[in-house]
């Protein structure tokens, strides 16, 4: 059995946000590239997606924005707020990608795979329950851990976002729900101003939501220690049934949209770190879902370190 499955299509390239827009397909492209020539595809378990129940997409965002998303789209509007550039594919992408990150949860429950990184876009981890927003139309992690808790008969999911950017709409997602542990570390003060320290949760959903801002220039050992010394005791307190990863690689040194120090050798620490809990805590089941990450190279050099580390 392969151990980590890759989720990927080519039509994942056909979500365009307009020029010189950061989040663009070349993003992918590289990444598929790069793991083809290194070799390391051959040894990943192909998972194609798959055109979601929309059913599942309503567990997180309300019928009127998605029936907004598409009629934009449909209508050959571009773009959906600020940031948010689509085409006349992008509803159909979007939904794609959805269905892409439920197979991946599929294929980790049949135990097809231990593990699996989805290779996808748009991203997910700003999109509100009404609203687009920061390059992201529907919350795919979010509503990956819905999923988990429906279909299968787990109770408990923990999501770890390490983009280097507030994930607020998986935040507000659960923000009342105490089975979902959501963990942040990102860059502070940046966009989109949300995930200060103080906010943890309210209701029931009170210490279910941990955020580390952290200052422009955290470098792995930063990092390093954030995990080991602050999202690690909260997850063994919490012991979670599955663990999605908002996967974004915009914390890189070399990024060009955030200040953070990451190096591709952190990136890879980082994912040794959740592994090895997984293992103990949950069969190792991991799911992780690329966000951000805009210098190409570096792209696809850190999803590199990442799968490896997945696959080890
Ligand atoms: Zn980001």
């Amino acid at each position: 059995m392969n151990h980590t499955g890759f989720i990927f299509h080519e039509d994942f390239l056909k979500h365009d946000p307009g020029p010189w827009h950061p989040e663009n397909p070349a993003r992918l492209e590289n990444i598929y590239k790069h793991l083809k020539t290194t070799g390391i595809l051959s040894h990943l378990e192909m998972i194609e997606p798959r055109i979601p129940c929309p059913d599942w997409i309503l567990k997180i965002h309300t019928s009127e924005y998605i029936s907004h998303v598409r009629e934009s789209a449909i209508n050959g509007v571009d773009r959906l707020d600020a940031d948010t550039g689509i085409c006349k594919d992008s509803y159909r992408i979007a939904c794609l990608v959805v269905g892409g990150v439920l197979e991946g949860v599929d294929a980790i429950m049949a135990q097809k795979v231990k593990n699996a990184f989805c290779a996808v876009r748009p991203p997910g981890h700003h999109a509100e329950r009404n609203r687009a927003m920061g390059f992201c139309l529907f919350n795919n992690v979010a509503i990956a851990a819905k999923y988990i808790q429906s279909q299968f008969d787990l109770e408990k999911v923990l999501i770890i976002d390490w983009d280097v950017h507030h994930g607020n709409g998986t935040q507000n997602s659960f923000y009342e729900d105490p089975t979902v542990f959501y963990f942040s570390v990102h860059q502070n003060p940046f966009y989109p101003g949300t995930g200060h320290e103080s906010e943890t949760g309210i209701g029931a959903g009170k210490g279910f939501t941990l955020n580390k801002p952290l200052n422009a220039g955290a470098t792995n050992s930063t990092y390093i220690d954030v995990f080991e010394s602050s999202l690690l005791p909260a997850a063994q307190k919490f012991k979670p049934d599955f663990i999605l990863i908002s996967a974004g690689f915009d914390a890189h040194q070399n990024d060009p949209l955030a200040a953070m120090k990451l190096t591709t050798e952190g990136y890879g620490k980082l994912t040794q770190i959740i592994k090895s809990f997984a293992e103990e805590e949950c069969n190792g089941r991991v799911l992780s879902i690329l966000e951000g990450g805009y210098n190409l190279k570096v792209l696809a050099d850190c999803v590199e370190a990442h799968v490896q580390e997945l696959m080890n």
